[in-house]
């Protein structure tokens, strides 16, 4: 049976120090699995990344793991995933990442977390794709980020409807739900369009 939706999540490959962030992740995981979706992710075993694909694994969840070669023993590559796909290139994996997705969502993570949710953002806003792009900012992590975005606008660097194009939200489920309704409206669309 094909999962219900596809959920590609950006987060750490390191835990974080706030156990907060560790149970976020695993909620997410369990979320995607108890709702029959998929989750697409990077395909590591380190940090949020391990946590979040374990859990939705232990919940019966499906995985689809993308990692770049010279990544796999650095990143530790998760053979439990229901799909891995290892690629030639960070290039590949995003790009392979984007397009089994049906929404984007960051987690708390580092640079290559940041890297990525920018992108999926910045494709959004040029049209390169219509899937909803969501922010997880559990534990206040992404408040300083959020009021320099703020900043930017205020300064005329960036526009306000670039930023409603990104969801940001302190509660999970809410933020998870909102993003999968969009997504399948956006399907929907889709569809309707052909005829
Ligand atoms: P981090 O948030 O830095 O812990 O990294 C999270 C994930 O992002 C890891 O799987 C990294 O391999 C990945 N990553 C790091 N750099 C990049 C990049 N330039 N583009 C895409 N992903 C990256």
């Amino acid at each position: 049976m094909s999962p219900a939706f596809s959920l590609c999540v950006y987060c750490g490959s390191r835990p974080g120090l706030e156990p907060a962030y560790a149970q976020a992740a695993r909620l997410v995981g369990r979320w995607i699995a108890a709702n029959r979706g998929q989750l697409v992710y990077g395909g590591g075993h380190n940090g949020l990344m391990g946590m979040m694909a374990d859990a939705c694994l232990e919940a019966g969840g499906r995985v689809v793991g993308v990692i770049p070669k010279a990544l796999v023993e650095k990143e530790w590559a998760h053979t439990g995933c229901s799909e891995l796909h290892v690629v030639e290139n960070m290039h590949e994996r995003k790009q392979l990442m984007a397009e089994r997705a049906d929404a984007f969502l960051a987690l708390p993570g580092g640079i290559g977390t940041f890297e990525e949710f920018f992108e999926v953002w910045t494709w959004r806003q040029l049209g390169y794709h219509d899937k909803p792009v969501g922010l997880l900012n559990i534990n206040g992590y992404y408040d300083s980020l959020l009021a320099f975005l703020a900043s930017a606008v205020k300064q005329g660097f960036m526009s306000r409807w670039q930023m409603e194009l990104v969801q940001s939200e302190s509660d999970l489920e809410r933020l998870l739900k909102s993003l999968i309704s969009q997504a399948g409206m956006a399907s929907e669309k889709k569809q309707l369009d052909r005829f």
